[in-house]
């Protein structure tokens, strides 16, 4: 980025330089503002309604009942018919999907977008993502000639977006404090919100009392799910941390994705220009790319990771496991074709308003995808293959592979969260009990 200074100044004075760096942060804003705006009246040359388009789903496809859904699993990699859904258990995993993916909706709104880059440092990020991006292009052309950079510029943007999020914004919660003593504090239980909660969205309240008996404090946790309010109260679980952070992805100009985890997990997916393809971003974790994190790292299986955009919604199950006979759990909400049609029907509703060629360009980037996540399928099966032994299966010695090297960097256990609730949930990382406490009532 360009920094112009205009006209010679007398030698700069702290006074000069704040005044200076204050005229930057404005100009970045400036700039980020009118290009969110005109990437919204581009998109559809129309305005993106806060609400959700009424629902198209085409024609009525008619009953298949004779022709039940065969066996499988979309780990595996069989071409299949969508379905709608029509068993009631389908049904309601069509309701909840649909209704979580209204929430990248709700970053969609360039005011209040602007709005929210007041609480960040600007020129602290710009400047950060400006050295990384240099230092990787330099990297890249000491490899010789038609090398590419790690990562653009833009990514390195988020990247530092993500380092000031959590080592300076957010804080993490599990029992909140004492207010009065700053004690720990013991769950009590559920408690109804309070207007002025309520009216900041927090429909779920958590109640403690602090654990020294003659203070006996109770504390409030709502549980705030407007990524807006959340920069004020700057705290939270996973599903705090990965709203409001999403939120500030988008507003730094990337396009997002929120993905949910039916395993009690969500982060965050922004797309990179430079490498044409969604990168997992986990805040909590400060985990950039390490899309094997949950199941190598962390021990965790999984059943679905759902993808949710403004415009779309994917099944990105087998970017986060690499490895089904290890890490997949039974997916059991719907058979795979009516989650193929689930997906379809978030996508058309999404895409309801667009213009022909973004439809076009977005189905694109949809069939990309899909051939990048069938890639990691194939070559988890190729990796297991080159690593057994002609010599072994003959004589009967082969048992199973030996480990991968290149997951090593994800075998370590999260960082967010204290260490009791870490082994609640089974996320010790390698070595630690794999055991998923099923009452653990609100982790995320
Ligand atoms: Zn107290």
């Amino acid at each position: 980025m360009e920094h112009s200074h205009g006209a010679p100044r007398a030698p700069a004075s702290s006074v000069d330089t704040e005044q200076l760096a204050l005229e930057m942060t404005e100009r970045f804003r400036q700039v980020l503002s009118t290009r969110r705006m005109n990437e919204l009246t581009l998109r559809s040359g129309q305005s993106r309604p806060s609400s959700p388009a009424p629902r198209d789903f085409g024609t009525p496809q008619p009953p298949s009942a004779q022709n039940p859904p065969p066996p499988y699993s979309s780990l595996r990699n069989i071409p299949m018919v969508p379905q709608p859904p029509q068993d009631a258990r389908s049904v309601r995993f069509r309701n909840m999907l649909q209704s979580l993916s209204n929430m990248p909706l709700r970053w969609e709104n360039p005011g209040l977008l602007d709005e929210a880059l007041r609480v960040v440092p600007l020129e602290q990020i710009y400047n950060q993502a400006e050295e990384e991006s240099q230092i990787l292009q330099a990297e890249a052309e000491s490899l010789g000639s038609g090398k590419k950079a790690a990562w653009g510029y833009q990514d390195c943007v988020v990247r530092a977006l993500m380092r000031w999020f959590k080592r300076s914004f957010f804080t993490w919660v599990n029992n909140p404090a004492c207010s009065r003593c700053y004690s720990p504090t013991i769950v009590v239980g559920m408690a109804a919100p309070l207007p002025d909660e309520q009216a900041r969205g927090a429909n779920q309240v958590e109640l403690y009392k602090c654990s020294v008996e003659q203070c006996g404090t109770y504390e409030r946790y709502p549980r705030y799910n407007d990524a807006f309010v959340l920069l004020q109260t700057r705290r939270g679980r996973c599903g705090e941390w990965a709203n409001c952070f999403t939120m500030l992805c988008r507003a730094v100009g990337s396009r997002v994705r929120w993905v949910w985890n039916s395993e009690d997990h969500v982060w965050t997916e922004v797309y990179s220009v430079h490498r044409k393809r969604w990168i997992h971003v986990d805040v909590c974790e400060e985990a950039w790319d390490k899309p094997r994190l949950y199941t190598e790292g962390w021990g965790k299986k999984l059943s679905y990771c759902i993808a949710f955009s403004a415009d779309g919604a994917m099944d990105v199950t087998r970017r986060y496991i690499r490895d089904p006979s290890k890490y997949s759990l039974e997916r059991n909400r719907a058979p795979e074709a009516v989650l193929l049609h689930i997906m379809d029907e978030i996508r058309a509703m999404r895409r309801n308003n667009m213009s022909k060629q973004e439809k076009f360009r977005l189905e694109g980037e949809d069939m990309r995808e899909d051939r990048e996540l069938r890639g990691y399928v194939i070559s988890s099966i190729a990796h297991k293959v080159s690593k057994i032994n002609a010599d072994d299966i003959a004589s009967g010695r082969y048992s199973s592979p030996r480990p991968d090297p290149d997951s090593a960097k994800a075998l370590e256990g999260r960082t967010s969260g204290n260490s009791q609730w870490i082994r609640a949930r089974g996320e010790g990382g390698r070595g630690t009990s794999n055991q998923q406490d099923p009452h653990n009532q609100h982790p995320r």
